[in-house]
């Protein structure tokens, strides 16, 4: 599976699913873009052969469209950026709804809007581009207890994708959402050790995986990669489970 000529942007590439992404997305070749409001920890992808790092606040609809201005037309862009509120409709008040909406699916908007005049004219010339928005298991997929903000937003992700897939599959633009099970990440272990009972919040985490695991972010970059390439120029519109069969 190479990306050997291509350009993907990575959003939330500083640590995490991101980060993990951009280092795969380069060594499969690419010329990436990895993004992050936060600067110090893009310091570490600083040197890394075919990355260069950008600080982009995606929730900053002025720094996403100078970046689309700034940047030469992309092959790949890769949404990655989201973030969890735990609570039931109860616990949800309208500023952590804003904050996850705006975060979790008007930022892809925007950097979709942005980005896609780019991608257009790649796949016109190149025959082939492709974004990935990352969703969940957690959307339209399956609902989770304590859940809502976030169910609800990555359900608009995969909407999202889909309609975008539609609008522009003749034009060779693709549009996937990736659904990943729970992921070891910095985000996961924060989650963890902020529950009352640490503990126990890591093993009600890895019980909800039937394999008796939590995925690591090398079990997602493979199909991170998969989407971004030219391998899977049929698929379009799709949401990708990665999620050691949750959804079964
Ligand atoms: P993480 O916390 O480990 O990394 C998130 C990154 O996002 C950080 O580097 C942070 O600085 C960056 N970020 C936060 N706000 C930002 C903003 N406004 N603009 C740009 N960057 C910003 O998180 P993760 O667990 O790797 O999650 C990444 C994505 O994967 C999220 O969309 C999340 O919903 C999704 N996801 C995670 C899991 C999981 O179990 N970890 C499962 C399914 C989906």
């Amino acid at each position: 599976m190479t990306l050997r000529g291509k350009t993907i942007l990575v959003t939330a590439a500083g640590q995490g699913i991101g980060a993990a992404s951009a280092l795969a997305c380069a060594k499969a070749g690419a010329k990436v873009y990895a993004t992050d409001v936060n600067a110090d920890l893009l310091t570490k992808m600083s040197g890394v052969e075919g990355i260069e790092t950008r600080v982009l606040d995606v929730t900053d609809v002025a720094a996403i469209d100078a970046l689309a201005a700034e940047l030469p037309d992309l092959d790949g862009l890769f949404n990655c950026a989201g973030v969890v509120h735990h609570g039931t409709i109860l616990e949800l008040d309208d500023a952590a709804w804003e904050f996850s909406l705006n975060l979790n699916i008007t930022s892809m908007v925007r950097m979709c809007r942005a980005f896609v005049p780019g991608l257009l004219r790649r796949a016109e010339s190149e025959g082939s581009a492709s974004i990935l928005n990352m969703s969940s298991m957690a959307s339209s997929e399956k609902g989770f207890v304590q859940r809502t903000a976030y169910g609800a937003t990555k359900a608009a992700v995969i909407g999202l994708t889909k309609a975008i897939a539609a609008d522009f599959v003749a034009q060779n633009l693709r549009c996937n959402a990736l659904c990943p099970g729970t992921v070891d990440t910095p985000a996961l272990q924060g989650r963890i050790q902020a529950a009352p009972d640490p503990v126990q919040a890591e093993k009600d985490f890895i019980a909800r995986q039937p394999m008796g695991r939590l995925a690591t972010v090398d079990d997602l970059t493979p199909t991170v990669v998969h989407l971004l390439s030219d391998g899977s120029s049929f698929i379009t519109g799709q949401s990708v489970l990665v999620d050691g069969g949750c959804t079964i």
